[in-house]
């Protein structure tokens, strides 16, 4: 079995995750959390809180998962959120045309960047055959298929709406609002926690690809021109970078780099995003990524989102393939912009100068009394016009006659009947868009990635034994407590421990069927870093053996220092330190 079936296996019988609806033969692409992957995705999800929203002083929002279609019309999801699809005459099956020729002709990897019809002839010219069904694809035409589900608000048809394919445009379109819960001063950050929908051509690797996964998004607005990230608190971290570069040499490899060094080498264009991937190892580390099998990986050219100016990827390896993890997109002023120019509100904020300035301003107010008479209904849009021409060019302006265009049609009109004047004004600010930053995690592959990473197997007592070597704090349980026997009153004493224990905050699990090799193996399975065992010496002396599961070693520990042990062991320290 390779380590991705493994997991798996153990992930169903455990009960981290596996595929919903089963009892009516199962859903592609969408999985239920067991109660320990509930909880291990928990544990996850409140590390990042930590980090990215508590620790850089960030709000948290919740927005609706179904948003209107102007959001989208807007956002440019309904033109260019799209996938290449083809479908098998023979069986019926659906692929991802891109996928396919990724998988099949050696040497391409971003087969996404090119157009469905080089793709089509990729697939004829390899002759390319249906996975499902072996039957050739050759004459199928490439399509591009919208990756949203669509529904509709309220009853009929008239206001279509779509569930969100990320959880950045619920941040976006409320902007207007929070840019005052930020007393209109950049930069500040939001962050949101919630699910994404994508309908994927075809979900595959378990929690990789999904047709509902959970999203952690951050989005920082800021001034690009006056603010600056914090680098001095990362410029001594070491990531492994694989640059766009690297990836199009032939014998291109990742490097490591501190963060000072990959910006001051430019390897890393934006100070902003070289920051976060910098905050992000911090992260990746607490939650029990395998830093081993981690890498940030530059996107190639045309790679790009439809959004992005500079994206970077964080990456792990599974089974064998890289799999992205989180993006790291600087999206310049993109998505505000739009979203101001579509629902014509006020998506800027007023950057105060430092000193206020006198410009010169030219305007127009133009004499109607001619122009009404002279163009009839065209005459107000000529005065727009000519409003908009003397603020981008003040020269049309200096002849005798002066030419606007209106709906494509030429329209002269006499200067001297414009009203044209230059004046002096004084301004103390400007209206800017901010830039957004975005760290994009998708939680379900991290759950994945930190389960692979975590799962090994060695040889305890001539026994076989599979564990999680989960952190502490990420385990879904932190200490599992057995009683020796279920007789002479130590099951009732275990149960006042486990009482105790959850009393003080701790998950505990509570354990008394089978013998206490086959208690310490459940636990070892599930990540559980500590099993107390309550035994006749407790009866004696009030102690209890406390196990640790990476070492397998046990110490006596008295009861009454159990709860503080405990908190010294979750904290890092290690049982024969206690
Ligand atoms: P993207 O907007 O495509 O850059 O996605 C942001 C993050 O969401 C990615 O880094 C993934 O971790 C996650 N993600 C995207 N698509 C899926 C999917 N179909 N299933 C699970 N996670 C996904």
């Amino acid at each position: 079995m390779t380590e991705l079936d493994e997991l798996a296996e153990l992930a169903k019988r455990r009960g981290f995750f596996f595929q919903s609806n089963e009892a009516y033969g199962g859903t592609a692409g969408f999985y239920t959390y067991g109660p320990e992957g509930a909880a291990l995705k928990r544990n996850l999800e409140d590390t990042w809180r930590d980090i990215f929203v508590r620790e850089e002083g960030h709000m948290e929002l919740e927005a609706p998962t179904v948003m209107p279609e102007a959001v989208f019309e807007a956002s440019g999801h309904l033109d260019g959120f799209d996938d290449m699809i083809i479908e098998c005459a023979e069986c019926g099956a659906t692929h991802r045309a891109d996928h396919l020729v990724e998988d099949e002709i050696e040497g391409i990897e971003d087969a996404e960047a090119y157009d469905p019809e080089e793709v089509g002839q990729l697939i004829a010219d390899h002759e390319i055959e249906c996975p499902s069904c072996g039957a050739p694809l050759a004459d199928e035409p490439v399509e591009e298929f919208n990756l949203m589900f669509g529904t509709n608000i309220g009853p009929g048809s008239s206001s279509p709406g779509y569930l969100r394919p990320e959880t950045a445009q619920g941040i976006f379109v409320e902007f207007p609002r929070l840019k005052e819960y930020a007393r209109n001063q950049l930069p500040f950050g939001v962050a949101q926690i919630g699910r994404a929908y994508r309908n994927e051509i075809s979900p595959r690797r378990a929690l990789v690809r999904v047709r509902e996964f959970t999203q952690a998004e951050l989005e920082h607005f800021i001034d690009p021109e006056h603010d600056e990230p914090p680098l001095e608190r990362v410029a001594d971290v070491e990531v492994p970078l694989y640059s766009a570069e690297a990836q199009q040499a032939d014998d291109g490899e990742m490097e490591t780099y501190t963060i000072r060094e990959a910006v001051d080498k430019g390897v890393i264009a934006s100070d902003w995003v070289a920051y976060y991937l910098g905050r992000s190892m911090e992260f990746y580390e607490r939650i029990g990524i395998d830093m081993e099998r981690f890498r940030y990986r530059q996107h190639l050219p045309g790679e790009l989102a439809h959004y992005a100016a500079d994206c970077w990827d964080a990456e792990t390896e599974l089974g064998g393939n890289w799999i992205e993890v989180t993006g790291f997109a600087y999206r310049s002023d993109y998505d505000l912009k739009k979203h101001g120019e579509y629902s014509e509100e006020d998506f800027t904020l007023f950057r105060q100068y430092d000193e206020k300035k006198t410009v010169e301003r030219a305007t127009v107010d133009p004499d109607m009394s001619y122009l009404g008479p002279e163009f009839g209904g065209k005459a107000g849009d000529i005065a727009d016009a000519l409003e908009a021409l003397a603020g981008r060019d003040r020269s049309a302006f200096e002849g005798e006659e002066v030419t606007v265009d209106v709906d494509g049609e030429s329209y002269t009109v006499p200067v001297e009947k414009t009203g044209f004047t230059v004046e002096e004004q004084t301004e103390s600010g400007e209206h800017i868009t901010p830039h957004v930053v975005e760290p994009s995690f998708g939680v379900g592959r991290l759950v994945y990635s930190v389960l692979i990473h975590s799962h090994g197997s060695d040889v305890v007592d001539d026994e076989e034994r599979s564990f999680l070597e989960l952190p502490a704090d990420m385990a879904p349980t932190t200490v599992a407590v057995f009683p020796l026997m279920t007789k002479d009153g130590l099951d009732d004493r275990a149960e006042a421990v486990a009482r105790q224990l959850r009393a003080e905050g701790f998950e505990v699990a509570y354990d008394d069927t089978g013998n206490i090799g086959r208690r310490y193996r459940r636990q070892d399975e599930v990540g559980t870093p500590y099993c107390v065992t309550v035994d006749y010496e407790t009866q004696e002396d009030d102690t209890v053996t406390v196990r640790e599961r990476d070492s397998t070693d046990q110490e006596r520990v008295a009861l009454d220092e159990l709860p503080a042990a405990l908190r010294r062991l979750v904290a890092g320290e290690s049982l024969s330190d206690l």
